[in-house]
Parts: C-alpha cells; sequence; structure tokens
C-alpha cells in the first residue's frame, strides 16, 4: 500500500529546480542549433562561386597549332582541356561554362571575340601551346591585355570612367592570374615564366577580365613529356577550374 502525503515544501523546491533546469537544458538546445545554422548559412555564403566563364581553346580546323606529336596537336590538346574544365564546373550549378568552340573547327579570332562579346561572361580564358624562342625555354605564361596610358584625361571626359573600367579589368585579371599560377606551379613545378601584359589581338578591347594561357612549350624535351603524361589534360582542367572557382567565390 502507498501511504498518501501532502506535498512537502522541499518537494515544492524540487520541482520547481527541475523545471528550471528543464527549461535552461531547451533553452541552450535552441541556441545551439541556431549557431549551428548560422554557422551552416555563413559557410554557404563564403563558398558559394556564381557566374559564367568563357573559355576559348587556340585554334582548330585547319589551324592545328603547335605539333607535340604526329597525333597530337595543339587544338586538340586545348579543346580536350576545354571540355575537361566544363564537365569539372558543370557540377557547380551556379557556374556557366561556354567555349568558343566544343568541336574542330576553323574558328577567326573575328569569330572568337564575337563570340565573347555576345556571351556576357565574367571571364575569358584562351588557352594555347607554347614553341620557340629555343629548346631551353619551358615553363608556362600567362599573358594579359596591359594598361597603355592614353595620355593627358580631362576629370569630366568619358575617359575617365572607361579608364577605371579598364584598370578594374586588369586588376582583375592579375588576381586571376594570380590564382591560375599557384594551381599551374604544381604541374610545371618552378617553371611559371611570370604574368605578362601584351596587347594580343584575341584580348584586345575586351570588356571582362580576360587571360590568355600557354600551357607549357613543345619545343622544351621536358615540357613536352609533361603535355604527353596521360592524365596531365585531367590536371591542368582540375588547376583551372580550381582557379575559376576560387575567382568567382571572392568577386
Ligand atoms: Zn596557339
Amino acid at each position: 500500500m502507498f501511504a498518501v502525503r501532502a506535498p512537502h515544501l522541499n518537494d515544492l523546491r524540487f520541482y520547481n529546480e527541475q523545471g528550471a533546469m528543464r527549461k535552461k537544458t531547451i533553452i541552450q538546445c535552441a541556441v545551439c542549433t541556431m549557431m549551428i545554422w548560422l554557422y551552416a548559412l555563413a559557410g554557404f555564403c563564403t563558398a558559394y562561386a556564381s557566374g559564367s566563364v568563357l573559355i576559348d581553346p587556340g585554334h582548330g580546323g585547319s589551324d592545328k597549332g603547335v605539333e607535340l606529336t604526329k597525333r597530337d596537336s595543339e587544338a586538340d590538346f586545348t579543346l580536350d582541356v576545354a571540355r575537361k574544365i566544363k564537365a569539372n564546373l558543370a557540377r557547380k550549378k551556379a557556374i556557366k561554362v561556354i567555349l568558343t568552340r566544343s568541336d574542330d573547327r576553323d574558328l577567326s579570332i573575328e569569330e572568337r571575340k564575337k563570340i565573347v562579346s555576345g556571351s556576357g561572361a565574367d571571364l575569358f580564358v584562351s588557352l594555347h601551346i607554347n614553341a620557340g624562342f629555343g629548346i631551353t625555354s619551358s615553363g608556362y605564361e600567362i599573358y594579359f591585355r596591359g594598361f597603355e596610358q592614353k595620355g593627358q584625361i580631362t576629370p569630366d571626359s568619358d575617359n575617365v570612367v572607361d579608364d577605371m573600367i579598364q584598370t578594374r579589368y586588369l586588376n582583375d585579371s592579375i588576381r586571376f592570374s594570380n590564382l591560375v599560377e599557384k594551381e599551374m606551379g604544381k604541374i610545371f613545378a618552378r617553371q611559371g615564366r611570370g604574368l605578362r601584359g601584351a596587347p594580343l589581338a584575341i584580348l584586345d578591347g575586351l570588356k571582362m577580365p580576360a587571360i590568355l594561357i600557354e600551357l607549357g612549350f613543345a619545343t622544351n624535351h621536358k615540357n613536352k613529356e609533361i603535355l604527353l603524361e596521360k592524365s596531365v589534360k585531367d590536371r591542368i582542367a582540375g588547376a583551372l577550374s580550381k582557379s575559376i572557382e576560387e575567382y568567382l567565390e571572392s568577386k
């Protein structure tokens, strides 16, 4: 049998303390959950890359470019790398990849530039393989359009705005080049030939950050060996995809 007794003052204190503890635990859990959500949201916001990139595989069709072997040309090499970049970045739904050519065809510089100007892309990357300058020349090179001084500019002139925009494109091109340099350095160790401002026809007048990358020298024995490695196209495409993603993330 159970004896029924009136609740003692100590019992009430015990129940009150228990209730307060339960409330405290619920509040603590809610705060923890909120912090986890905020942390996840912050991570989502900072690691979110979005935008569009235009990849230009050099040469094509009757213009094979530099010859690596009788069967391996610059035109095919750059096309394969461009396709791999597109496949890599297709996993990132918010990044759109456009190619100036997605098959083996003739495409003039004018036609390429028409595609670029109609694309509205955030970034332009032209892919090539180097040759010449003697057999000792080796490594990758990154070119961007340099900033040409236009002489005296009046403060109210449209040139000021124009120059500010061009300077922004130049700064962004250099920022992107630095990311590419870091990643390409893993493939061509200590063989980066630096960043070069140059008035290249394909880059001239583009209204976006733009670079041309020479992926190594077909005329250098060691570079050629690297360029003919089975995994090298995947590695180059991986390096460029990562640089593009990092660039778009930091925009
Ligand atoms: Zn080329």
